[in-house]
């Protein structure tokens, strides 16, 4: 029994809304009571009873290198000693920034805030202030933050819950906000001719992973780009989950494409708060204090988040990393086919690099409205079989898992010998 973790929830349920900062971690959609953790190393989290777990949460995204990678630590902790925020600007941002931008091409001035939320709802304002535009396209399951223009029809959290709009949202902000369906270029196009010449920007993450991982179709982020440009509306890639995660230069590398405005977040932060928007200089200096669209932060680009966005982006841009973990990613897939076929379950994986979901009783998973029929009793019942076997996996069936540079094969074998248990049973 999580004896002293039920303890620390009951007591944090008292002054945290459910005991948590951030709805998922609350443990609703699998039931039972989330694990409080101790402290992270390498691919493992130990829980506040002491318990063992392979990790493939991974902070949701950020830690690609595991936790408490020893060069990030050390570079915080001789960051820190230096004064962990000044407000006026420092070389680290230039270096960070130099970085990405030459991982992506496409990025030719940006802007470091302190969320992906941040970084989404501000690439949706300079898309605005650019176009002079008010609308903007987005794709039911794809998540961009917790804004409210951005919190319609967005993935996992809605779906979690089976809420599929906040409340607290003004409806004249949703109105705004027009959805199409993911891998459906139809639906686009309908929604572009109706709303002729009021369309900002289209925003989509080019690999879906808040409705649990959903691959773009072959060519369906090629005609996003010709109906943008057709319409004189902006393609924005929502990269904060594939910046540096599919390969170093993101979804916009392993398709060839590039986007107007990307955001990012989560790896570039190294595991710190951080997030980042950019494109094309023209959009970008449209922000304040080149232009009018005003977008400001106390701590955004911070010394301690910048050293630690560094450190990773300086590691991950060693020869042969992503080879690394696509061999280690593709051993997983491997080994939950093979147990998902032994035990004769009726599953459907998706992968693209590190990021995977195993969907029960789905038969395809290429748009929400097919993962959404995914049997979220099943999840949570493989999920608690593969907690107590000691892995730690995303606490619901509509979300990625995260493989990082840290996993082994040891870590893997556990990992499918203990599903292989779980989907037999
Ligand atoms: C996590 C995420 C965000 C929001 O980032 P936060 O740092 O949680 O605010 C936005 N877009 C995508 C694709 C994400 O996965």
């Amino acid at each position: 029994m999580p004896r002293r973790s039920e303890k620390l929830f009951a007591e944090a349920q008292r002054y945290l809304p459910g005991g948590v900062d951030s709805p998922v971690r609350a443990f609703r959609a699998v039931g039972g009571s989330p694990r409080f953790i101790a402290r992270g190393k390498g691919p493992y989290l130990f829980d506040a009873d002491g318990k063992k777990y392979i990790d493939y949460v991974g902070s949701w995204g950020p830690l690609i290198l595991g936790h408490a990678h020893p060069k990030v630590v050390a570079a915080l902790q001789k960051a820190a000693k230096l004064g962990t925020s000044y407000g006026a600007p420092t070389e680290l941002e230039t270096t960070l920034a130099k970085l990405v931008v030459k991982a992506f091409p496409s990025i030719e001035m940006m802007r470091f805030v302190s969320s992906g939320t941040e970084a989404c709802m501000s690439a949706i304002r300079a898309a605005r202030a650019f176009t002079s535009r008010d609308k903007i396209i987005k794709f039911d399951g794809c998540y961009h933050g917790h804004s409210d223009g951005l919190l319609v029809k967005a993935g996992s959290g809605g779906a979690t819950f089976g809420v599929p709009d906040s409340a607290g949202v003004p409806a004249a902000y949703a109105g705004l906000t027009l959805v199409a369906k993911y891998n459906d270029t139809d639906s686009v196009e309908g929604l572009l001719k109706a709303n002729k010449g009021e369309v900002a920007a289209i925003i989509v993450e080019p690999i879906a992973a808040n409705m649990g991982v959903v691959p773009p179709k072959p060519g369906f982020l090629k005609v996003l780009r010709s109906l943008a440009d057709a319409h004189g509306a902006l393609l924005i890639f929502d990269e904060v989950i594939s910046g540096f995660r599919v390969a170093l230069g993101g979804a916009q590398e392993l398709y060839g494409m590039k986007a107007d405005l990307t955001c990012l977040g989560k790896i570039i932060g190294g595991g710190m708060p951080v997030g980042a928007y950019g494109g094309r200089r023209e959009i970008m200096e449209r922000i304040a204090p080149l232009g009018p669209a005003y977008q400001a932060g106390t701590l955004s680009g911070n010394p301690l988040a910048m050293t630690a966005g560094i450190e990773t982006l300086k590691l991950l841009s060693k020869p042969n990393v992503y080879k690394r973990l696509e061999k280690t990613s593709a051993k997983l897939e491997v080994g939950l086919r093979t147990a998902a076929r032994d035990a004769h379950r009726d599953v459907a994986i998706t992968r693209i690099g590190s990021l995977l979901t195993l969907f029960f009783a789905a038969s395809s998973a290429d748009s929400w409205d097919a993962v959404a029929k995914a049997d979220r009793k099943q999840f949570g019942d493989f999920f608690h079989k593969m907690l107590k076997s000691g892995v730690y996996l995303p606490p619901s069936q509509f979300e990625a898992w995260f493989v990082s540079l840290a996993h082994n094969d040891a870590d893997i074998d556990k990992t499918v010998k203990a599903s292989a248990k779980a989907l037999a049973t």
